[in-house]
């Protein structure tokens, strides 16, 4: 599948946006820094980088940013990766948190302890291409999935890569790698739905 035209939006408010937009370079894909609503125009993907959630909440508070991204998640391609995953969740825990409430799941923040706990695992995924490196920072934990949300990658048996209808998430950080088989797989379900 050509993915060269596709132009992807990376939402640069504040975490892990620069090695998303190099690997979506890598890719062929163009990246474009989104940090105002008016930044949203003309992208046919998002992917919204790990970081810290709350800070990205309080940066999206300016300009009607939220309420905007909110209705631009519900029907166009996005990923989120990590904090990205706990904007895009229909239900955040420890504490509750606001979100956009694109996709049906619920969240455990920082659920696998402090920063000292955060782990290098190389496990099988239902990708195709053998094992899949997977970073994870102070990652949330994905306690609940809604029907129609597929589960491509586990750790202990909880989710940590899903896909439903035109949102992709992970609670790891696949740009950290270098293995390009998640950008890859937003880049298919991109040109899918730009498509169609
Ligand atoms: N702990 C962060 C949060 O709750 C997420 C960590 C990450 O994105 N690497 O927002």
């Amino acid at each position: 599948m050509t993915t060269n035209a596709l132009t992807i939006g990376v939402l640069a408010l504040q975490g892990a946006y620069e090695a998303h937009a190099q690997t979506l370079r890598l890719l062929g894909a163009a990246p474009t820094l989104v940090r105002t609503p008016d930044d949203l125009a003309g992208i046919s993907g998002l992917i919204m980088p790990g970081g810290e959630s709350t800070t990205m909440l309080k940066f999206l508070e300016r300009d009607n940013f939220f309420e905007i991204l909110k209705t631009f998640v519900a029907t166009t391609p996005t990923f989120g990766t990590c904090a990205g995953t706990i904007l895009l969740a229909t239900e955040v825990l420890n504490p509750t948190q606001k979100s956009l409430a694109a996709l049906d799941i619920a969240v455990e923040r920082n659920a696998y302890g402090r920063q000292i706990d955060s782990t290098i695992l190389t496990a099988e995924t239902s990708l195709p291409g053998g094992p899949l490196e997977m970073v994870f920072i102070r990652a949330p934990r994905i306690t609940r999935t809604g029907p129609g949300v597929e589960t491509l990658a586990t750790r202990d048996e909880f989710p940590v890569l899903v896909r439903s209808g035109h949102l992709l998430a992970a609670t790891f950080h696949p740009e950290l790698s270098s293995d390009t088989r998640i950008h890859q797989l937003f880049l298919d379900l991109v040109a899918q739905h730009s498509s169609s």
